[in-house]
């Protein structure tokens, strides 16, 4: 018995009106069933070809085969395109899934301080000033009186950008741009960050955050820094804290102070944080030097002031209770999330 040979035009034609109608995987499984499945159609034409007769079946069984060929590939480029399609238009997404709570960031403690800081000299009429880390040997050293051979100025205490130019190792610089462009009454702190060749441990970083305080007025006296000094403590620590002055020397100031608070942590009783001394050390204040205020063109008859640097650190690190000040730039979230 034999057979007409198959037309494999037709049967080309008609898999091919059937692969242009899936849209969807589920439908290319379908059409690849009823083209290559047990009793699909190409199926078909291969099983007669056993029933074609002798001469034709070579040539024909060669075309079938091609003809298979090219349904396989014609089947896998649909269903790459049909899985991508899927991915587009119909993303994955359970509606019945409990909502994500996203994640809350929170201010670093050194910004938590300054801000803290800042809140309570505005609340005494001080404005918030600002100034560049990069600065020049002028407003860094001899505008606050350092002169060239002064030891501040060594290679080993400052980092040099080029020459005249430095990370500036003080918020000092914003004093003399403030008093620059603007005539007393002068009322200024300058928070920011300072650079100093320290090698890190557990009280000194190579960069660090001060607060400059500055004010120029007529008859300003050392009273009114060590009211303003001493208020501030209290609002920043509580009615208990005790400050003290100790004489020192800024170039830049005279009469200069350093002053201490008294330890929070023991309440003056003597602890590790103290080192026994029941007081911490904060920083340097003092009566602006006139010297000062001649590189600003104020006249040191008529003006007096006082200036003071505070440590933002140490005091977040008071406030915190955090004993070694690398923890602070570390940028460890395991500890910045406990604040
Ligand atoms: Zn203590």
């Amino acid at each position: 018995m034999t057979t007409q040979p198959p037309d494999l035009k037709e049967i080309e034609k008609e898999a091919q009106d059937l692969l242009g109608e899936c849209d969807t995987p589920r439908k290319l499984e379908e059409v690849r069933v009823k083209l290559l499945g047990r009793k699909g159609l190409i199926t078909g034409v291969m099983r007669e070809l056993g029933r074609l007769p002798a001469e034709v079946r070579p040539a024909v069984g060669k075309e079938a085969n091609l003809l298979r060929e090219r349904i396989e590939a014609a089947l896998a480029e649909k269903k790459r395109l049909t899985s991508e399609e899927k991915e587009v238009s119909e993303p994955l997404f359970d509606y019945t899934l409990p909502g994500r709570t996203p994640w809350l960031g929170r201010s670093h403690p050194i910004t938590q301080t300054i801000i803290e800081i800042e809140d309570i000299f505005r609340g005494m009429g001080f404005e918030v000033a600002e100034g560049p880390h990069i600065e020049t040997d002028y407003y860094n050293f001899d505008a606050l009186n350092t002169p060239e051979d002064h030891p501040a100025r060594d290679l080993s205490d400052t980092f040099y950008v080029d020459k005249g130019i430095l990370l500036r190792t003080h918020t000092s610089p914003v004093q003399i741009r403030v008093m620059e462009k603007k005539s007393p009454p002068v009322r200024i702190i300058a928070p920011g960050l300072c650079f100093r060749r320290d090698t890190p441990d557990a009280s000194h970083v190579p960069n660090f955050f001060q607060t400059e305080g500055l004010y120029v007025d007529r008859e300003v006296s050392v009273t009114d820094l060590k009211g303003v000094i001493t208020a501030f403590a209290r609002e920043l620590f509580g009615p208990k804290i005790k400050v003290r002055f100790r004489p020192h020397f800024f170039p830049f100031t005279e009469p200069s102070v350093e002053y201490d608070f008294s330890c929070m942590i023991c309440e003056g009783s003597g602890c590790p944080v103290c080192k026994r001394t029941g007081w911490v050390e904060i920083s340097g204040a003092g009566m602006v030097d006139p010297e000062v205020f001649k590189a600003v063109g104020y006249d040191p008859e008529i003006y007096t002031g006082y200036a003071f640097g505070m440590g933002v650190d140490r005091i977040a690190m008071i406030k915190y209770r955090i004993n070694d000040i690398r923890l602070l730039y570390e940028n460890d979230l395991r500890f910045l999330r406990q604040f």
